[in-house]
Formats: C-alpha cells, structure tokens, sequence
C-alpha cells in the first residue's frame, strides 16, 4: 500500500443525531474477525504439542518462536538468577518495583478472604468461600515488544490470589534468553517457573502439559491471533480441562470530551492508543464542541502524530478512527455505553459526576489528569481489560480471575424438620423420589 507522508492524519467526523438506525450500529462495530480461519490453522500446532510433548514443542519454538537453541526442555525453574545492573537498568528496575507496589496495593485489596455465612432458616447455614486456582499460566507477549508491565498485570494478582504454580509463558530471544525487564517482574510476583515459547505452542503446552511443563488450570493474558485462537481452541477440548481469561480482539480507546478539554491532551489519548497496532479502535465523542475545538484536536493530533517514533502505524489507525459528534454527556455516554469500550476516558467538567452514568467500560480514566497510560503500566488497575465490545458482560482481569468460590451448607437437626418437608415436596413434584428419600429417611430418626 502506497501511504502519502505529506497527507493530512484524519479521522472520520459523524453527527450522531443524524445516524440512522442502521447508520448508528456500524459506528459501534468493529472489524471481524475470522476465528473460525485461524482455530484451523493453530490447530495442528496445539495438536503436535498435546501428542508430541517436549520435542515437539522445541521444534515448533525452533519454527515459529526463531529460537533453535534451547535443548531438553524450554522450561526455566525459579529461583531465577540475580540481574545486574548492566543487565537492568536501575531506573527501569526502580519503576518497576513502583508498578509492582501500586498494582499488589489495589489487587491485595480484592482478594476475598472472608467467608460469607448467612442463616437462610433456623438451622440452615450457608456459607461461600474463596480457595486460589491451584495453576495458572500467564502469556506475555513477546514477538514485537518486550511487555513487563504485562508480566506484573497477570502475576500480581495470582500471586496474591495465592496461586500455587505461576507459570509466565513468554517467546525466547533467539540465544534462548529471557529480556530481564520480564525475567525481573517474574521474579517479583513469585513465579514458579518460565516458559521459553511463544505462539499457540505456548498456549497448548500450558493447557496439555508435557514432560517438563507443567500442566496449568486457566490461561490468561493477551497475544496475536496465534495466542488467541489456540486459547479459544483448547478451552473446548475436554482432554485440556482449562479455562480462560476473556476473549480478546484488537485494543480499543472511548474518548469523550467537552469544551473544558484540553484538546492537546485529548489528542496524545487517541494517539496512546492508535499506536498499539493498526488495528487498534479509536473513538471520540465530543459533547456540544465547537468546530474550532474539534479543529484544535485534529490538528494537535496530526502534529503530535508526525512527532512520534510509530507514526506509520498511527498514520494507518487514525484513518479508521471516528469522531462521533454530540450534544450532552448522557447522549454521549450513551453511545459509549452502547459501544463497550475497553478504555473509556472522561475529559469533562464535572468527570468523577460523569462515572454514574458508565454502565459497560473495562477500566474508566476519570478528568483530564488520568491518561490511560497510568492504567496501562503504574497506577494499580490492571491492563488485562475486554474488548470488542465484551466489556458488556465481562470484567477485566482481577484478583478473584485467580480464585473460585465454594458454597457450603451445614443443617441441624432442627434446621433439617423445617427445611426437609419443602425439599422433599419439590423432589416428588420433579419425581426423584431418592432424593425425597435423603430427607425423610432423616426426618423419622428425628423426634
Ligand atoms: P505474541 O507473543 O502474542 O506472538 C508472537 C508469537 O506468535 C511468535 O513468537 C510465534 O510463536 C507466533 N507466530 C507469529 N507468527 C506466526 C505464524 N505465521 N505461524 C505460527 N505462529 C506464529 O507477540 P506479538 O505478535 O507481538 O503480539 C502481541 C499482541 O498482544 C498484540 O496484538 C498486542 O496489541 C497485544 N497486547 C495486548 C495487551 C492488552 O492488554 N490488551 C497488552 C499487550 C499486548
């Protein structure tokens, strides 16, 4: 594709009380994406490593992952050795070590310890309690970028959930090593073990097993469409038994402004975001702004964009962004609402007064001083969030992602004569005269 430099960097302008019906459902899509093409191609890959094991997967990381080094085994066993400072820069190390305290301080916070009990009837108690998934498996993407902040998003909250065997897949370099920015996040959240490769190999390995990988109970984290088609693929095989996080689909910013915005702030929000890929969903609602404003912002991004190192990328986003024209924050939170966002960013006066109104987002950036940048690597909330529009009946990664709840029940006696007659009336009228039988065979022993 011949893409001209010296072209404007637009986005597309809509007036939403123009937009028909029909015209209003495809400001809310997203591209679609053809799963089903991918599953079939993962598919002898997943497959290869669940019948195949260790050498299997070592081939496919030789193929796939660019690294032909590693012998035996791609797995690494904590304890992992120590970085130097040649190996880590003391700056990064320290802003880690701040991402780390400020993610563990909100994810600690929602770890669910406390046993629910309520008595139901007399004699009747039932409780709900919290025990960690035993293995986990956390993906960190590793084919473009080197992601720490992702390896902290997925390993602090299992580490606090107290997950048992952490294991942070992650594609090698091609000498087979770890970059030490993610070697280092993987030791702060207690790792167990690491998993040099990358890629729907990585994925099925976690799921299977192999001789020396262990086996894990959920999958987490995002990827390419390699790693999200073998998740989808594995969480339906009953020989895997494994769950998943969230479906993902390419990353997605919602931002609505007023005319308190700052639009050169508004304008470096929408590029945050188009940076991440071309695919990547970029949305402005503006709420009763003049042209000149709407201009202003244009502008701004057209100049910041020329400004920043992945403008080819952002030159192609920016194209398929929109800019959805209002008149209120509520029809404009409507639209968003409607749109589900992943990241939804409120530049308005009265921001924090705005968040009553958010009904589907995956994590909300409240007034002009919360970029989404402070979510994404430092602030505490975590990164892992639904998009496309699953935002709708998902939350984003959280410390109960790592746990399960366990009902209990215990009955006197007592509790048993009140409760049994209504259980026992049920089972008769769905005719499972055993169960009706569990009751009253106890209620003749009592008196
Ligand atoms: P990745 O680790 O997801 O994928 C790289 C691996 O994919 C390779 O090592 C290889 O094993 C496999 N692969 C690539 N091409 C293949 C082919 N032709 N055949 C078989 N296997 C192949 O890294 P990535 O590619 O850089 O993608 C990272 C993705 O994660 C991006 O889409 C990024 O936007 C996303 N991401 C999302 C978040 C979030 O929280 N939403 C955070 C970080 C990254």
């Amino acid at each position: 594709k011949v893409v001209d430099p010296n072209a404007l960097i637009r986005m597309k302008t809509y007036v939403l009380a123009n937009a028909n019906t029909a015209e209003r459902a495809a400001l809310l899509k997203r591209p679609v994406l053809n799963s089903d093409a991918m599953i079939a191609k993962v598919k002898p890959i997943v497959d290869a490593v669940h019948t195949g094991g260790d050498k299997a997967l070592l081939g496919l990381v030789a193929k796939f992952d660019r690294c032909s080094t590693l012998k035996d085994t791609p797995i690494l066993r904590a304890p992992f050795p120590e970085l130097s400072s040649n190996e880590l820069d003391p700056t990064v190390r320290e802003a880690i070590d701040i991402a780390y305290a400020n993610v563990k301080k909100f994810h600690a916070a929602q770890n669910d310890g406390t046993t629910l009990k309520v008595e139901t009837m007399p004699g009747v108690v039932c409780s709900r309690f919290s025990r960690p998934i035993s293995r986990v498996g956390l993906y960190v993407p590793g084919g473009t970028a080197i992601l720490p902040s992702t390896a902290l998003m997925l390993g602090v909250p299992a580490q606090v959930a107290g997950c048992k065997e952490i294991v942070l897949a992650t594609p090698p370099r091609s000498d087979g090593s770890i970059s030490p920015e993610v070697m280092y996040a993987a030791k702060l959240v207690g790792a167990s073990a690491i998993l040099r490769a990358g890629g729907a190999q990585a994925v099925a390995a976690l799921a299977y097993g192999t001789e020396t990988v262990p086996k894990v109970d959920k999958i987490f984290g995002p990827g390419n469409q390699w790693v999200t088609a073998a998740k989808m693929l594995v969480q339906n095989d009953t020989d895997a038994l494994i769950s998943i996080d969230m479906p993902a689909g390419p990353s997605e910013v919602l931002v609505i402004a007023d005319t308190t915005c700052n639009p050169a702030f508004v304008a470096a929000d929408l590029l945050s975001q188009a940076e991440h890929g071309v695919d990547s969903q970029v949305v402005l609602i503006t709420v009763g702004l003049p042209d000149s404003t709407i201009a202003a912002i244009e502008d701004e991004v057209d100049r910041q964009a020329r400004a920043l190192p992945r403008v080819d990328i952002m030159r192609e986003s920016i194209a398929k962004s929109i800019i959805v024209k209002t008149t209120s924050v509520e029809e404009g939170l409507a639209f968003s609402n409607d749109y589900a966002p992943e990241h939804l960013i409120l530049h308005l006066k009265d921001a924090p007064g705005a968040v009553a109104l958010v009904q589907n987002a995956g994590s909300v950036f409240v007034g002009a001083y919360s970029p989404e940048s402070c979510g994404d690597y430092a602030s505490g909330t975590n990164h892992t969030l639904p998009t496309n529009g699953y935002a709708r009946q998902f939350s984003g990664v959280n410390t109960q992602s790592f746990q399960k709840h366990i009902t209990s029940q215990e009955v006197t006696a007592d509790g048993l004569k009140k409760l049994g007659p209504v259980v026992a009336t049920l089972a008769d009228c769905e005719g499972l005269g055993a169960h009706a039988n569990a009751v009253r065979i106890r209620l003749r022993t009592i008196s």
